[in-house]
């Protein structure tokens, strides 16, 4: 967290930026180089973009993208888009603001992060990442049909070369939505299943609200929980280097 679909909501919230000129920019020097940020000052924003989970704010001088790790909250006007990730600060502490970026008009959109592993990037390259999941079925079954057939299905949803955006919890929700085990072989599981079951889970989790309102979002990953589908009882372990839940009846594995 956050995954595509908050970097989503970020990119909307950002929208009200464009047409303001920036009077004054500061970002953490842990985070971004502060020196390279300069030329925002006097510039105004033209466009904000997103591919996969990173943010790209456009203006006629210079882009920044932004990457928001685990914590960080994209805030523009002092309205935030999502009030709480599900494993993030409950707060708002100005001193975990990483970057801040002031409009001649007064208003302000700033990045708070308490963790501080956020990352502003001046002019950066996106295009070497994978398809955005927010792609059509079938531009992403396109991207899975020339992944290594061996791979288990997790592992290949993590992979950003292959579809940007999709985080822990979204493989999750698109492994107990294909019907399909995480360890599955990619080259064992229906692709054109798969495809449809990203386009209609992100869409999904867009419409409720984030990537922890599905089915084994946060209020299930625990030992004991059930699936909401058939009541069975949820399996877990480590899977991709990542903790992982699904439903034994429905999707099958071990
Ligand atoms: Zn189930």
């Amino acid at each position: 967290m956050p995954e595509g679909i908050e970097a989503e909501m970020y990119r909307r919230a950002a929208l009200r930026a464009i047409g303001r000129s920036v009077s004054q920019v500061w970002v953490d020097a842990r985070c971004g180089d502060p020196a390279s940020m300069s030329a925002l000052v006097g510039a105004t924003v033209i466009d904000a973009r997103r591919h996969g989970k990173v943010v790209v704010l456009d203006t006629e001088r210079m882009s920044v993208g932004m990457h928001f790790a685990m914590t960080g909250r994209l805030i523009v006007d002092g309205d935030a888009p999502i009030a709480e990730l599900a494993y993030g600060a409950r707060r708002d502490d100005p001193a975990w603001d990483r970057w801040v970026m002031t409009f001649a008009d007064g208003g302000v959109l700033r990045v708070n992060d308490p963790r501080r592993w956020s990352r502003y990037v001046a002019d950066p390259i996106v295009g070497e990442v994978g398809v955005d999941l927010y792609s059509p079925a079938a531009a992403i079954a396109d991207a899975l049909n020339v992944v290594g057939r061996r791979r288990a299905l997790k592992s290949v949803l993590l992979d950003q070369t292959v579809v940007a955006g999709i985080g822990n919890l979204i493989a999750d929700e698109v492994a107990s939505a294909a019907e399909v085990a995480p360890r599955t072989p990619i080259g064992d599981v229906d692709i054109g299943v798969v495809a449809r079951a990203i386009e209609a889970t992100v869409h999904l989790l867009d419409r409720q609200g984030g990537s922890h309102t599905g089915d084994l979002g946060p209020v299930r990953r625990h030992a004991g929980a059930v699936c909401p589908i058939d009541g069975a009882e949820l399996a877990h372990d480590t899977v991709a280097g990542r903790s992982t839940y699904w439903c034994p009846q429905h999707q099958g594995g071990t």
